[in-house]
């Protein structure tokens, strides 16, 4: 009966497993992780997404020598702060799309009154 399901959440698990973990220590090239499912890296210099095979210490610093050459001696609490300020900047964006998930569920509940 459910065999559809159990396979696709089979594959999935195991597509997972294959997923390169973010490490903490890639701050120091400038990465932090972007969680949408799997862990994706993020420059929180130019904010450029890379794929997950990126996830490793000599492709994320090959973007950091090559992308921005100007910042890559910068110590590591550079980057810690560009990862606060990223922070600062996606919570205020989080912040708006609480209020338009409200007004979408609102507009859902009035379809359905008046259906
Ligand atoms: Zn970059």
């Amino acid at each position: 009966m459910h065999t559809n399901i159990d396979k696709f959440v089979k594959r999935k698990a195991e597509r997972k497993r294959k997923r390169r973990k973010y490490d903490p220590e890639y701050i120091s090239f400038g990465f932090i992780a972007m969680q949408t499912g799997a862990d994706l890296p993020l420059c929180v210099v130019c904010l450029q997404t890379l794929s997950n095979d990126a996830m490793k210490p000599e492709k994320l610093k090959r973007h950091l020598t090559t992308m921005h050459s100007d910042v890559d001696s910068k110590p590591k609490e550079y980057f810690e702060r560009q990862k606060k300020l990223y922070f600062k900047q996606k919570g205020k964006l989080m912040a708006c799309t609480t209020v338009n998930e409200k007004g979408l569920r609102v507009s859902y509940l009035v379809a359905l009154t008046y259906e």
